[in-house]
């Protein structure tokens, strides 16, 4: 899913002209952007509905079988094995070979010569209970191993009762052959029939659980589809039930946050959230500490601190700690302030509890962005009716261009790019901060990257608030040459929005994570299509 020179969304008449109010913040879109030809983003994910999931899984076995000359509960024995991947299974079949490919996963594919003559004696002896019964009463496996029926079904319902439907294994010592699952099927349905619909459900649901390819979708309550991809397990998908989500983590789609970023986010989220007063009265604190003025402990009247020395004497002559806003004796020497006990110890616990101090005002600047955005994006998603009805109010007057395309389109364009913002503070809060790459970057590398980012993160906050503003204006009722030039704006401001965000990702994915080689941190890329529909299979 390497394709970022798709271009969605846009307009017909695209405006490739010069912004005329082009200050600070505001970028021309670049030259790869003007092209509007939609090349498309490649679609590759599918929707697997309840009705089609025995299709699906019918359509691999039988691509397996044809192969193999296989029968269909051998085929299945290999693919649950390889989690379903057609691929892998051809792949150990050339190299390895078919003796090998079948060993690996169980299977034993036995002359049916061998299995016949076993049926020569008419009593055979059940080596597992050392009944003696008569040979139609026994079930010969295709490893040749035979047993009494009441000994093969008594196995199979623990086995299945256990949840190892898919892979119940033969009886005999040291035999990993995977049993028939037509034989196992019959024995169990004679006895519970109920059990044995449920084992089929197993089988049926092992194409969904045991690939990796087809996930759940994750809707609550949920809408009973699966997603199949062909490429890239990090991407993100809109079901057919309407819900996107990360394929990767089942979370809701998270870009330019990693998945790893993203579930530490909300542990933080969730652990921050159960103390939200003390988050305020912490800020507070964090701020009194920041501030170049201080109250007076005794006359609560603003004292500023002059030079490095934390004692600090107030007008009224009380004189104070600076660190901890303590009262103290004036006397003071290097290493101690008269009646005050910041001691050595006292003073590391005191740059101690200011460093989480910090961490959390640090947190906090972040959650405070990231809850901004989304309440705007919860907002701007409320607009759409009223612009509906502003497109319907233009249609209704006389004007020469009837093409208003640009309102929806411009409004796409500001809740996809609103999106990609609001993750991005997550994405920095730990991109920047110690938890993850502070062994890897040194301080001076952390800070080059920082502003790297946030110039582009604050060029493309500046763009997105900017067209949000300007799909607010009363536009319906504007004369025709200032509607004509909000079109214009929009279509640009849509354009060079949608180019921020392509460059906010390669930025993230080239230059900010790319040197650290972090194999853990791969993030969905950038769409402006925005998250990829699955189609029906
Ligand atoms: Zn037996
Ligand atoms: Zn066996
Ligand atoms: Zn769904
Ligand atoms: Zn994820
Ligand atoms: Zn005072
Ligand atoms: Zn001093
Ligand atoms: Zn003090």
């Amino acid at each position: 899913m390497g394709d970022d020179s798709g271009y969605g969304n846009c307009d017909d008449e695209f405006y490739n002209g010069a912004y005329d109010d082009n200050d600070e913040g505001f970028e021309e879109p670049d030259s790869d952007g003007e092209s509007c030809g939609s090349i498309g983003e490649a679609f590759s994910c599918k929707v697997i509905r309840k009705e089609s999931l025995l299709a699906a899984q019918k359509n691999d076995l039988q691509r397996v079988m044809d192969l193999l000359s296989l029968k269909e509960h051998h085929a299945r024995t290999l693919l649950i094995h390889y989690r379903w991947d057609v691929d892998k299974v051809f792949t150990v079949f050339v190299e390895k070979g078919v003796e090998q490919l079948y060993k690996e996963a169980g299977v034993s594919v036995v002359e049916s010569e061998y299995l016949s003559s076993s049926h020569v004696s008419s009593n055979i002896s059940c080596e597992i209970c050392y009944e003696d019964v008569s040979a139609n009463e026994t079930t010969t496996m295709d490893c040749g191993h035979c047993f009494c029926n009441e000994c093969w079904t008594k196995h199979f319902i623990v086995k299945i009762n256990d949840g190892q439907s898919r892979r119940i294994t033969c009886m005999a010592d040291k035999c990993y052959s995977i049993c028939d699952e037509g034989k196992i099927r019959n024995l169990v349905s004679v006895r519970d029939p109920q059990l044995a619909e449920k084992f089929d459900n197993f089988l049926l649901e092992s194409y969904i659980e045991d690939n990796e390819r087809v996930k759940w979708c994750p809707s609550v309550p949920h809408c009973g589809n699966a997603i199949r991809i062909e490429n890239d397990k990090y991407c993100e998908v809109e079901c057919a039930c309407g819900l996107q989500f990360c394929f990767n983590c089942l979370s809701e789609a998270h870009s330019p946050c990693s998945c790893v970023m993203w579930e530490l986010w909300l542990k933080k989220q969730e652990k921050e959230s159960e103390s939200v007063d003390w988050i305020k009265k912490e800020s507070e604190s964090v701020d009194w500490i920041m501030k170049n003025v201080k109250s007076c402990p005794k006359c609560h009247k603003p004292v500023e601190k002059n030079g490095g020395c934390n004692l600090v004497q107030c007008v009224c002559g009380q004189p104070f700690c600076w660190l901890c806003g303590n009262a103290t004796g004036l006397e003071h020497t290097w290493t101690r302030i008269a009646n005050h006990e910041c001691g050595r110890y006292k003073d590391e616990h005191g740059q101690e509890i200011e460093r989480a101090r910090k961490e959390l005002w640090r947190y906090t600047h972040y959650y405070n962005r990231y809850q901004a955005h989304t309440e705007s994006l919860k907002a701007e998603e409320n607009m759409k009716e009223k612009l509906h009805q502003k497109v319907a109010a233009l249609e209704s007057r006389e004007f020469k261009t009837k093409d208003y395309i640009w309102v929806l389109s411009g409004h796409y364009r500001l809740t996809r790019a609103r999106q990609i913002l609001l993750y991005s503070y997550p994405f920095a809060y730990f991109m920047f901060g110690d938890e993850l790459f502070k062994n890897e970057m040194s301080s001076e590398e952390n800070t080059i990257k920082q502003n790297l980012f946030e110039d582009q993160q604050q060029q493309l906050e500046t763009n997105i608030e900017r067209l949000s503003m300007l799909l607010e204006e009363p536009f319906d009722k504007f004369d025709e040459d200032k509607l004509s030039e909000t079109r214009m704006k929009i279509i640009n401001l849509s354009a060079v929005t949608d180019n921020l965000c392509k460059k906010l990702s390669n930025c993230i994915e080239s230059e900010l994570l790319g040197p650290l080689q972090q194999a853990t941190h791969i993030i969905a890329p950038y769409r402006s299509n925005g998250v990829e529909k699955a189609s029906e299979l």
